[in-house]
């Protein structure tokens, strides 16, 4: 107890303040006592030496009485009666001359000289007493027997003048001095105290009064009494001191000391007994309080002060547990929250953060089970429900995820619902599965809305006893919005992932998930020494079909495509969408590099199959490119890099397969950005020039038309052919240019030709496809052309490639072209994948069969009879027909028989400088 500060404090406030006026008074009553107690004592001692004083004058007188009586009667004078015999030492008569006449005793030696005095005495007392040394008392009077002169002497009997001292009390110290002599008359106990010395000192007509002194260390105190004697004794006054120790005066103050002292201590007792109980009544609450407060600093809320007083003190106790039940809850919520805001900032799973907010949740409020239900980003009718259950209603639970799928009329509304609410008891909502328990129990629902989208909701079942409150609610809703933003940032993440590393179009991985992937897999390849293959897929045709169908159209496929590569695929390769029509796929752990082959195979084939768009079989192809970790490359780049070169290689070396990447392809990328830079520079330089191949007509064998091809005469490679660098200027654009100074080149022919007499019905030249994109292709033929008036005089040959691009533009354009007047053929017919009903919708005259049909007919049945059908059919839609590459006479004799209208090939003549051709012409050419 007296460890507490403040227990020392009220202790000693207690002490204190009994305590001090305790002994204030009796300081003060001692003092008082004791004050009164000497002065009860002097005034006794003064009443003693007075009555003592008295006492001997009486006996004095009676002494001197019975001296003169005595001594008046001479008869008897010679003895004195018994009865007064022991008042006397001495009693005799002294005559004039000096006799004695002794009654009593012998005369003392003294008594002469004493005569001697008395008479010598002016006027001497009837009766005289004098003292002397020894203190001896003597009576001298005039002798009343015997006046002339004689003198009565006595000698006092000193036993009976000072009488009996027992009747004094014992240590009492009674002395008598002669003011006269300044002596001892008398004293008994006390001679060595000098009192004549101290009343000399008083001053000779002073009273001395009360006395003080000390002796062997103890305190007197007396009390002086002046006797007068001078009328009876014609003496001067004789002092009687009466002293007595101080202690015998105080015994009552000591006595009274002892029993204070005993009072005091009883009542020091009283007070700590009293304080102690006070103390321990007021700190037992405080130091309950104290620890109650220090744990709650150390984050303990459960255990209860418990002040059981009915006083304030009791009032607090149970004010601080119930503020400790509630700091202990807002502690336990901002704990809550601080718990799942450092698992949203850690990233940790979804799941994971409901199931910490259930179980708090679980803590906070009554509820026998919490389920939160998380809805898909995608598809808000299915997700997870995270389930915890309390084992048989105590702390302990259970903890279930599941997928659900939501019937749409199941759908609970939770639109306006802010806090939790009470939802029908006894009826569970649909999307509740059937175990769950109905009946009495209370159940809530708090939905998880972040940015006015609902991402789930909590669905609360609380024990039949006990609701779900007001601040319950609040608590729920407060949690359940620390939930919400969990999702509402999952989704974000999952969104930002998807758009980071998915094609939103095809849903398939993009380049960066790509070659993430690719990365690890080269690591991997390089740990376990497998072999990997990168393949880089690009669509053929795809551009027509998207230009000549619409970007619908377009898309579909292209979603198709990812489906039917994916297909063809294991699960472990991926499939990425790199851009545009182009695909990459990893083919992670490959046995050997003809694995790789036949992947490209099966892909090149499930895209061959046709596809149908808007009802409409399309047909599409896949080039592809193959490049092989380790042995292309090792780094994804590389990789990718070699696997796309292998592609464009495979495209060029003819569409719709598969090539492996070589490293002599990396020298003809470098080619090919020559070429196409020395190909602007030729245009302008003037090194490109139109060769001439004659067409000659199997009905007149003349030379009916031609058709121009283009030559580059490189000035360090020499005359080039078209194969050599069309495909480069299609690639970069360039071709538009070379095209336009191609028909601009070919009408200067005709003109310059007629001015030289040679009239051809046509002279054919070869467009692009990529021409028809251009937006001034039709212009620029109707300046040149048409309003040249040359148009009936050119012919523009077209392939099949450019038909798949967008067909609506080239049918529109076309027919522009043909209703000018100008001619359309049809190149390289049967080489492509384009429907036989093109030849129907499009606006042709002409059909130019592909030199590789043409090539075996005199060999090949088979050939035969498709260029028989080819010109049966084109007959019948009333298009003429040339048959290409015809380099012999038995070719020119079967294309003859099957009615083939025209023919071109080596047969006749080699494309021709236009100097040899115009004279080529000329000698053929029916005058
Ligand atoms: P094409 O339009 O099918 O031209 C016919 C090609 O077959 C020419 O090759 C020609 O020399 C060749 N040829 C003709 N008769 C025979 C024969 O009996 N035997 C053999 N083996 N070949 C024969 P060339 O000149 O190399 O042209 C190749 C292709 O280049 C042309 O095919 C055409 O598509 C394209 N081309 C030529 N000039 C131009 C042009 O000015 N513009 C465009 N866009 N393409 C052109
Ligand atoms: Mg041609
Ligand atoms: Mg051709």
């Amino acid at each position: 107890m007296l460890r507490s500060r403040v227990g020392r404090r009220v202790f000693l406030l207690f002490v204190a303040c009994a305590l001090v006026p305790l002994v204030v008074m009796a300081a003060l009553s001692l003092s008082q006592v004791r004050d009164l107690l000497i002065d009860q004592g002097n005034t006794r001692i003064a009443s003693i030496a007075k009555g003592y004083a008295l006492a001997v004058y009486e006996r004095m007188l009676t002494a001197r009485d019975a001296a003169l009586l005595i001594a008046s009667q001479p008869e008897n004078a010679t003895s004195i009666p018994p009865s007064i015999d022991n008042q006397y030492l001495f009693l005799g008569r002294f005559d004039e001359r000096g006799h004695v006449a002794s009654i009593k005793g012998a005369p003392p030696a003294e008594v002469a000289k004493l005569v001697a005095e008395y008479r010598g005495m002016a006027s001497p007392p009837a009766t005289w007493v004098r003292s002397t040394e020894g203190e001896k008392l003597f009576l001298l009077a005039a002798d009343p027997a015997d006046t002339a002169r004689g003198l009565l002497v006595a000698e006092l009997n000193p036993a009976y003048v000072w009488g009996d001292a027992d009747e004094l009390k014992a240590g009492m110290i009674i002395c008598v001095v002669d003011s006269t002599h300044l002596q001892y008359v008398y004293c008994r106990n006390g001679r060595e105290l000098g009192l004549p010395g101290l009343l000399s000192s008083a001053g000779p007509n002073q009273e001395p009064g009360n006395v003080t002194w000390s002796k062997e260390g103890v305190m007197y105190r007396g009390k002086v009494w002046a006797q007068f004697m001078k009328n009876d004794f014609g003496a001067k006054d004789w002092y009687y001191a009466v002293s007595v120790p101080e202690d015998d005066l105080l015994a009552l103050v000591h006595a009274f000391r002892r029993s204070f002292g005993l009072v005091v201590a009883l009542s020091l007792l009283l007070i700590i007994w009293f304080s102690v109980r006070q103390i321990r009544a007021m700190l037992t609450p405080l130091g309950d309080l104290t620890a109650g407060t220090r744990r709650i600093a150390e984050n303990d809320f459960s255990t209860r002060v418990n002040v059981n007083s009915d006083d304030e003190f009791g009032e607090l106790g149970e004010a601080f547990d119930s503020m400790s039940v509630r700091l202990g809850r807002q502690f336990h919520i901002s704990r809550a929250h601080a718990d799942i805001d450092r698992m949203i900032l850690g990233r940790e799973d979804l799941e994971r953060i409901t199931e910490a907010t259930l179980r708090h949740l679980r803590l906070l409020v009554p509820a026998l089970q919490i389920h939160g239900f998380l809805l898909d980003r995608a598809d808000p009718l299915s997700g997870r429900r995270v389930s915890l259950r309390a084992v048989d209603g105590e702390t302990a639970n259970t903890l279930r995820v599941e997928s659900i799928q939501i019937p749409e009329s199941a759908r609970p509304d939770l639109a306006g619902i802010v806090p939790a609410r009470r939802v029908d008891s006894g009826t569970p909502p649909d999307w509740a599965s059937a175990d769950e328990p109905a009946g009495t129990d209370g159940q809530w629902v708090q939905p998880l809305v972040w940015g006015r989208v609902v991402c789930g909701w909590l669905w609360i079942i609380s024990p039949g006893d006990e609701t779900i409150g007001e601040e319950d609610c609040r608590t729920i809703s407060d949690l359940a919005g620390r939930l919400a933003l969990a999702i509402s940032s999952a989704w974000r993440e999952d969104e930002l992932y998807q758009q980071a590393h998915f094609d939103p179009l095809t849903g398939l991985p993009n380049r960066l998930l790509f070659s993430d992937r690719l990365q690890r897999e080269i690591a991997r390849g390089k740990r376990e020494s497998r072999l990997s293959a990168v393949l880089f897929i690009d669509l053929d045709h795809f551009k027509a079909v998207n230009d000549s169908q619409g970007h619908g159209a377009g898309d579909f496929l292209l979603c198709e495509a990812a489906r039917r590569i994916t297909a063809t695929i294991r699960d472990s390769d991926t499939v990425s969408r790199h851009g545009g029509d182009e695909f990459t796929v990893l083919l992670a752990d490959i046995r050997e590099h003809r694995d790789a082959l036949r992947a490209g195979e099966a892909i090149i084939a499930a895209l061959s199959a046709p596809f149908t768009v808007a009802g409409q079989a399309c047909f599409l192809s896949a080039t592809v490119g193959i490049a092989i970790h380790p042995d292309n490359g090792s780094s994804a780049e590389e990789l990718l890099k070699n696997a796309d070169t292998a592609m464009y290689r495979a495209k060029v070396a003819g569409r719709g397969q598969s090539l492996f990447f070589e490293e002599k392809m990396n020298a003809e990328t470098v080619a090919r950005l020559a070429i196409d830079r020395e190909l602007r520079q030729a245009l302008e330089r003037g090194e490109l020039e139109l060769y001439f191949q004659p067409q000659v007509s199997l009905a007149s064998y003349q030379v009916v038309a031609a058709e121009a091809l283009l030559r580059w005469n490189h000035p360090q490679r020499g005359l080039l052919g078209p194969g050599e660098f069309i495909a480069v200027a299609e690639e970069s654009g360039l071709i538009s240019q070379i095209g336009r100074w191609v028909i601009e080149e070919a009408c200067r022919q005709i003109v310059g030709w007629r001015g030289e007499g040679l009239v051809l019905e046509r002279l054919s030249v070869n467009v692009s496809a990529r021409q028809f994109r251009d937006a001034d292709f039709v212009e620029h033929i109707f300046r040149h052309v048409v309003s040249t008036g040359l148009a009936s005089s050119i012919e523009f040959e077209i392939t099949e490639t450019a038909m798949l691009e967008r067909m609506d533009l080239l049918m529109d354009k076309l027919k522009a072209i043909a209703d000018a007047g100008c001619s359309i053929a049809l190149d390289d017919f049967g080489t492509g994948y384009s429907s036989l009903a093109y030849l129907k919708k499009l606006t042709v005259h002409v059909v130019k069969i592909d030199r590789a049909f043409i090539e075996d007919i005199d060999k090949s049945t088979e050939s035969l009879a498709f260029v028989e059908a080819i010109i049966a059919m084109a007959h019948a839609l009333g298009k003429t027909v040339i048959a290409e590459g015809v380099e012999n006479e038995e070719q020119v004799r079967l294309l003859q028989e099957r009615r083939c209208d025209i023919v071109q090939g080596y047969r006749f003549s080699k494309p021709l400088a236009r100097a040899e051709f115009l004279a080529f012409a000329k000698a053929h050419v029916r005058g």
